[in-house]
């Protein structure tokens, strides 16, 4: 009878827009005894030995809007700490913005909260991006609270929107964001290795700061899904907690999507140490003009390049680009050589014959890395004295680790399991598993 009686009360409260009487439908009991810090750490193992993850899903928004229907989990932090069940009997959609101190979810303002589906329905989430509209299903946790960044001058608050989830659950989503899942088994069992061990690094490297990883390409694709695909979920849960390492420590496993021909070495795009398992190799895909590398090319006036180099801040001094050309890994002119460029040097107009030299991947970066303009470094450059300037090459991305394409091929046409895979993009490396078991 009670019950009933709340319940009405419950949805006559939602009629009049009080949103936050639709947590008050739990019992007292529920309230936790755990200190903030325990909410805010930044890192907690979620199930059984194995590691949970903060993916970042949306940053500095002024708006967000949440949908919660069925029964939902919610903790949140105002003066002291609460949590609360409810269960929505119809979808409900509320606002989520930014206070000076916090946020503010429907009419309560919280420092930050945490939201958990518990039955069947998914949370939905909507925010712009620019003018486009993001919706997003999570049947996960998210966190939300807000963030300060500077605009025009001035400290503005807005939303982060993070979601919490185990380690494993999170590689259904990436492994469905990053391939194909009509591929070859033993080509995304490879994907949720090199996955893991990349997820892993970032967990274990920063634990100090507020998130993980980015649940775009800044990352790794992450895709999560209600229904997760069958060959997703086999090739995560049988290869589960299975890592890349060298020397006992973990690799920051990056991978992309076609090399071109040769993989490239991390230290000459990402990192300052060595790693053995990331000096490059020769792809047994791509290598082969057989199999049809992705080819591309794109062309620009030289004032257009130095305009995207200074958008990007790689071209401070100013000034006319005279002349242009890749070097190769020692520091060599390209020529016309097709290969993997590791810088590209500018040489000033203005007889002082003054040059600058920028890594090939963030030259890259700044002409803008997608498919329209500069696709890979693995390229040749026609005409760098010239009033246009046209750069070609073959694949896609960094270029650093595994290539997904050839991974694919491997498992397809060469037989490969999962470990020759792995072993021939990170050579010298050792999987071994740090939880649980296959399946
Ligand atoms: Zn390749």
């Amino acid at each position: 009878m009670a019950r009933w009686l709340i319940k009405l009360i419950f949805l006559a409260a939602l009629g009049f827009g009080f949103y936050h009487i639709a947590f008050r439908d739990a019992p007292d009991d529920f309230d936790l005894a755990a200190s903030r810090n325990e909410l805010l750490a930044a890192n907690m193992p979620s199930r059984a030995g194995q590691p949970g993850i903060r993916v970042l899903i949306a940053d500095a928004l002024d708006y967000a809007t949440l949908t919660l229907n069925g029964k939902v989990h919610m903790r949140a932090v105002t003066m002291g700490m609460a949590t609360r069940e409810g269960e929505f009997t119809q979808s409900v959609a509320v606002d989520v913005s930014p206070t000076g101190n916090g946020i503010k979810v429907g009419a309560d303002h919280y420092v930050r909260t945490r939201i958990r589906p518990l039955g069947s329905q998914p949370l939905r989430l909507s925010w712009k991006n620019g003018s486009q509209d993001v919706n997003l299903s999570l049947p996960h946790e998210i966190e939300l609270y807000a963030v300060h960044v500077y605009q025009g001058g001035e400290r503005k608050p807005k939303v982060r929107i993070l979601a919490r989830l185990p380690l494993e659950e999170y590689l259904y989503g990436v492994v469905a964001g990053e391939v194909p899942t009509s591929w070859p088994l033993e080509a995304l069992r490879a994907q949720a290795v090199a996955s893991r061990t990349y997820a892993y690094f970032e967990i274990r490297s920063r634990h100090n700061e507020e998130y993980d990883v980015h649940a775009g390409t800044r990352s790794q694709v992450w895709r999560p899904s209600m229904a997760v695909e069958p060959p997703v979920r086999r090739a995560v849960d049988s290869t589960q907690g299975i890592v890349v390492t060298e020397k006992n420590a973990l690799i920051k496993t990056f991978f992309h999507s076609e090399c071109g021909g040769f993989t490239a070495d991390a230290r000459l795009v990402f990192t300052k140490t060595p790693i053995l398992a990331l000096s490059g190799v020769r792809c047994p895909r791509c290598a082969n003009p057989a199999n049809k590398p992705t080819a591309w090319s794109a062309t620009y006036s030289r004032q257009e390049i130095a305009a995207r180099l200074r958008k990007a801040g790689r071209f401070k001094q100013g000034g006319e680009i005279r002349n242009l050309q890749a070097l190769d890994q020692n520091g060599n002119p390209m020529g016309r050589r097709l290969g993997r460029a590791v810088t590209i040097e500018i040489t000033l107009a203005g007889g002082s014959g003054a040059t600058l030299r920028i890594p090939a991947n963030e030259f890259r970066m700044a002409m803008g890395a997608d498919r329209k303009n500069l696709s890979s470094t693995y390229l040749t450059i026609d005409g760098g004295g010239e009033a246009r300037i046209t750069f070609s090459g073959l694949g896609w991305g960094h270029g650093v680790g595994l290539c997904q394409n050839g991974a694919a091929f491997a498992a397809d046409k060469l037989g490969y399991g999962f470990l020759d895979i792995l072993a021939l993009y990170y050579p010298g490396s050792k999987p071994v598993r740090l939880w649980g078991s296959g399946q």
